[in-house]
C-alpha cells in the first residue's frame, strides 16, 4: 500500500533572525516571524512524498492553526496523511529558532503533541506498517514508541531504517538489530560508536559490529559513506553553493528510504539521497527546499 510509512515527530518551525543573540533577561528586537513546517519526521515524509514515494505519515499533531499548517504542508507534498492524529487538547510541537548573522541557530523545541504519540498509537497502525515496504524512524517521540514500532515492523517482515537523531546516549540493543540502515551524520556516528576519532568506515564497522545490520554515514558537503554486506563504499558529495543546510540530513533519509522501498541496493540508494540533500542545501528553510524529481535533473552531475 505505501512505499515508506514514517513514524515521528511533526514540529512548526518558527524562525526570527537577530542581529545578535540575546543574553540572560535581555531582549533584542528581530525580523518578522518565520513560520514552516519542520519536525524530524514529517521533513523525510515530505522528501519522500515529493519524489514520488507512495507516503504515509503517522504522527501527532494539536487542533491549533499550526497543525494545520504541518498538514497542509504534508499535503502539498503528497504525503497520505490519514494516519496523523489530531489532538483537539494538546499543542503542536514547536521549535523555536534564533539565527544570528554567523549563521548559528538557538533552538527551544517544545514537544507538545509529539510527546503524546504512544505505543498505542503505533499498535492501532499496526495493518499500515505491515502494508509498507520500509518504516522510517527518529528520536524527536518517546522511546518506547519508537521501539514498538520497530518491533511490529520487524513482525511485518517490513524494513526498519532508524536515523537516530537527537543523538542519544546509547540505543537499546534490539532497536540497533533492526535498523538496516542506520542513518547517522557525523555526531551521531562519533558518539554511538564511542570512537571520537577515527575515519567514517571505522565508526559504521563499530557501530555495525554492535548490531546495525548496515550503517549509512552521511558526511555533509563530501557526501556518505555505505557500509552493507558487500563492504564500505564512499558516495562522493555533489559540489552545490549551500545557502542553508536546514533539513539536509531529513532530505537525505527520506530520499533514501524511497529508492529502498523501491528496490535500490543500500549503495545506489545513496547516491541518489546524497543528490537529494545537495539539492536541499540550495535552498532555504527544511521542508520547502525539498527538491522534485524534475528539480534534480538540474544539479551538476
Ligand atoms: P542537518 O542536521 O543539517 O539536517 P545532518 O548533519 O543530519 O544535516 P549532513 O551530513 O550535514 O546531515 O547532510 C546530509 C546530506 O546533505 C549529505 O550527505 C549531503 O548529501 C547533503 N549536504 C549537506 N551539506 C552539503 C553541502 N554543503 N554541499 C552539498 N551537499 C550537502
Amino acid at each position: 500500500m505505501y512505499d515508506v510509512l514514517v513514524v515521528g515527530s511533526a514540529n512548526a518551525d518558527l524562525t526570527v533572525r537577530v542581529e545578535r543573540r540575546p543574553g540572560a533577561g535581555e531582549t533584542v528586537l528581530g525580523t518578522d516571524l518565520v513560520e514552516t513546517a519542520g519536525g524530524k519526521g514529517a521533513n523525510q515524509a515530505a522528501a519522500a512524498a515529493r519524489l514520488g514515494g507512495r507516503t504515509a505519515l503517522l504522527a501527532r499533531v494539536g487542533g491549533d492553526a499550526f497543525g494545520e499548517l504541518l498538514l497542509a504542508a504534508q499535503r502539498e507534498a503528497g504525503t497520505d496523511v490519514a494516519p496523523v492524529i489530531v489532538d483537539a487538547a494538546a499543542r503542536t510541537g514547536t521549535a523555536m529558532i534564533i539565527v544570528s548573522p554567523d549563521g548559528d541557530n538557538s533552538i527551544v523545541v517544545s514537544p507538545g503533541a509529539n510527546a503524546a504519540l504512544s505505543p498505542r498509537d503505533v499498535a492501532a497502525a499496526k495493518d499500515i506498517i505491515a502494508a509498507s515496504s520500509v518504516v522510517s524512524l527518529q528520536l524527536e517521540i518517546p522511546m518506547e514508541s519508537v521501539r514498538a514500532a520497530a518491533a511490529t515492523a520487524e513482525d511485518a517482515c517490513t524494513r526498519v531504517v532508524l536515523n537516530p537523531s537527537p543523538a542519544p546516549e546509547a540505543l537499546a540493543p534490539e532497536l540497533l538489530a533492526s535498523a538496516d540502515p542506520l542513518v547517522v551524520n557525523e555526531h551521531e556516528a562519533r558518539q554511538l560508536s564511542g570512537l571520537t576519532d577515527g575515519k567514517p568506515a571505522e565508526w559504521a564497522y563499530a557501530l555495525r559490529e554492535k548490531g546495525a545490520r548496515s550503517v549509512v554515514v552521511t558526511l555533509g558537503g563530501d557526501g556518505a559513506l555505505v557500509l552493507d554486506a558487500s563492504g564500505a563504499q564512499d558516495v562522493p558529495g555533489v559540489r552545490v553553493k549551500a545557502v542553508d543546510t536546514t533539513g539536509a540530513g531529513d532530505a537525505f533519509t527520506g530520499a533514501l528510504v524511497t529508492r529502498l522501498a523501491r528496490g535500490d541496493a543500500l549503495p545506489d540508494a545513496a547516491r541518489f539521497a546524497v543528490r537529494v540533500g545537495a539539492a536541499a542545501v540550495t535552498r532555504p528553510g527544511a521542508q520547502p527546499s525539498y527538491p522534485s524529481l524534475a528539480e534534480l535533473d538540474e544539479l551538476p552531475e
